[in-house]
């Protein structure tokens, strides 16, 4: 198995990578964490290791919900998180779609994912350096805009991972992807003395 450096933080994707991909989730009631996952993020508060969460919530331009609910179920994760001893540093979202319904939001912005923008924002807020941070997710462009800035990338088999992964010789970046069966499973992935700890704490199966 491949060994990568501690990363100084973790922008990961949301729907599908740490809570279940509900379609157009948009109440809190319906926040399922993926297994392992809350246990992942104390581990990674032990480490130092800020996690955010980086995701798509076009559901607001294509009007079936507003910003208030995507700002509810994020700050019921956050909470979450903490209720399990761990941490979600930040969240970012794009509201956006080009094609959506609600006009304040329907144009083609630079944030939604594979755009850039938000892996910009975190990182400027942050005072990330990109060469030292993963991004994760189940879908292709999810990583993309990480892998742009120099990050490493995870694919998830979670969510929509496995018909992602069936693309992924076509993404130019697929040397680049490393594909674990789930969010929590990077964690063992990380080289350092306390792996053999983690494994037994989370029981990761591989
Ligand atoms: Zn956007």
């Amino acid at each position: 198995m491949a060994y990568f450096t501690k990363p100084q933080a973790i922008l990961c994707d949301r729907d599908g990578t740490l809570i279940e991909d509900s379609h157009f989730l948009s109440h809190p009631d319906q926040i399922e964490w993926i297994t392992g996952v809350l246990e992942a993020l104390k581990f990674l508060k032990t480490q130092d290791i800020s996690v955010l969460v980086v995701t798509n919530q076009s559901g607001v331009a294509r009007g079936y919900f507003p910003v208030e609910a995507v700002e509810a179920v994020n700050d019921q994760m956050r909470r979450d998180a903490e209720t399990a001893s761990g941490a979600i540093a930040d969240f970012y979202y794009c509201p956006h779609h080009p094609k959506g319904q609600v006009i304040q939001y329907s144009y083609v912005c630079d944030c939604r994912k594979p755009s850039p923008g938000l892996f910009i924002q975190a990182i400027a807020h942050h005072s990330l350096d990109p060469t030292r941070c993963w991004a994760i997710g189940d879908r292709l462009r999810d990583l993309e805009p990480g892998l742009q800035l120099g990050m490493k990338a995870f694919l998830v088999k979670t969510g929509y991972g496995i018909q992602e992964q069936q693309d992924l010789s076509k993404s130019p970046f697929s040397e680049q992807i490393t594909v674990v069966s789930s969010m929590p499973e990077i964690i063992n992935l990380i080289s350092n003395e306390s792996n053999s700890q983690q494994s037994k704490m989370l029981n990761v199966t591989h």
